[in-house]
C-alpha cells in the first residue's frame, strides 16, 4: 500500500509495527468477533477439533477480516481509511491535531508495552 497524500507526503505500508497504521474494527463487528473466536477457536481447541496452529490461524483470520486498515499522514495529520472499495480521507480540523494518533508506543519500546 502506498498513499500519495494531498500535502505531498507519501505514506508507505511496507513492513509491520508501523506507527502510522492502524486496524479499525467497527463496533458493529466487535462482539461478533469475540463470539466467533469463542466458538470457532477456543471451543474448537478445547474440544480437540483443531490443533494449536489452526487456532492461531483462525483467530488471526477472524480479527483481520473484520478490521479496516487506516493510515495517518505524519506531516499533515490526514487520516485515511481503507474501505476496501475505496480510500476515505479525513482532514484534521485544526493545525493542532495530533499527527500520530495511531502510534501506541515509542520506537524503542517492545510490542505490548502500551498495555502494561
Ligand atoms: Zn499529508
Amino acid at each position: 500500500m502506498r498513499i500519495d497524500c494531498s500535502c505531498g507526503a507519501t505514506i508507505k505500508d511496507v513492513t509491520d509495527n508501523l506507527p502510522h497504521k492502524g486496524h479499525m474494527i467497527p463496533d458493529q463487528e466487535w462482539f461478533a468477533v469475540f463470539e466467533a473466536i469463542d466458538a470457532q477457536v477456543i471451543d474448537a481447541l478445547y474440544e480437540g477439533r483443531i490443533d494449536r496452529d489452526r487456532a492461531y490461524t483462525l483467530a488471526r483470520r477472524l480479527i483481520s477480516r473484520s478490521a479496516e486498515l487506516m493510515y495517518q499522514c505524519r506531516d499533515c495529520g490526514r487520516l485515511y481509511v481503507d474501505r476496501r472499495e475505496r480510500l476515505e480521507c479525513f482532514i484534521p480540523e485544526t493545525d493542532q491535531t495530533h499527527c500520530e494518533v495511531l502510534r501506541s508506543r515509542s520506537d524503542g519500546d517492545s510490542p505490548g508495552a502500551a498495555t502494561k
